[in-house]
């Protein structure tokens, strides 16, 4: 582990918002001027490798990386592209559907939810005003 992938690390696994590389790139810079958005890819493909971390795919433009590897899923604000997590346990027992269990072996399921955030929600109430 090199400075600059710890200093990475550190900064994905403390975000609360699923941060995309350029914005992990943002988070990192101050502190380590000399990094590059190329190195903060590479480090990012390395730990999801790994399993340090797990790739989301929310944006066709943007993967974002998730700190958070247990089961858990998704809540997204379509408006502000803020990504929340919730955990589900009920949903993770379910039997699936016939056609899921045929298709061939499940080893996760997660739910993405997409609408407004409440932040999201107020802020488009106190325009309509
Ligand atoms: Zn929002
Ligand atoms: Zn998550």
């Amino acid at each position: 582990m090199t400075p600059q992938r710890l200093e990475i690390f550190r900064e994905v696994a403390r975000a609360q918002d699923h941060p995309s590389a350029e914005q992990v790139y943002k988070r990192v810079k101050p502190k380590m001027p000399n990094i590059s958005l190329d190195t903060v890819y590479r480090t990012l493909a390395t730990f999801e490798q790994c399993g340090l971390l797990s790739k989301l795919i929310v944006f066709e433009d943007h993967t974002r990386f998730d700190p958070n590897t247990s089961a858990h899923h998704h809540m997204v604000c379509t408006e502000c592209r803020k990504v929340y997590d919730f955990s589900w346990p009920v949903f993770e027992k379910l039997e699936l559907p016939r056609r899921a269990r045929g298709w061939g072996i499940i080893n996760d399921r997660q739910v993405q939810l997409m609408g407004l955030c409440k932040e999201c929600l107020n802020r488009r109430e106190r325009k309509d005003k």
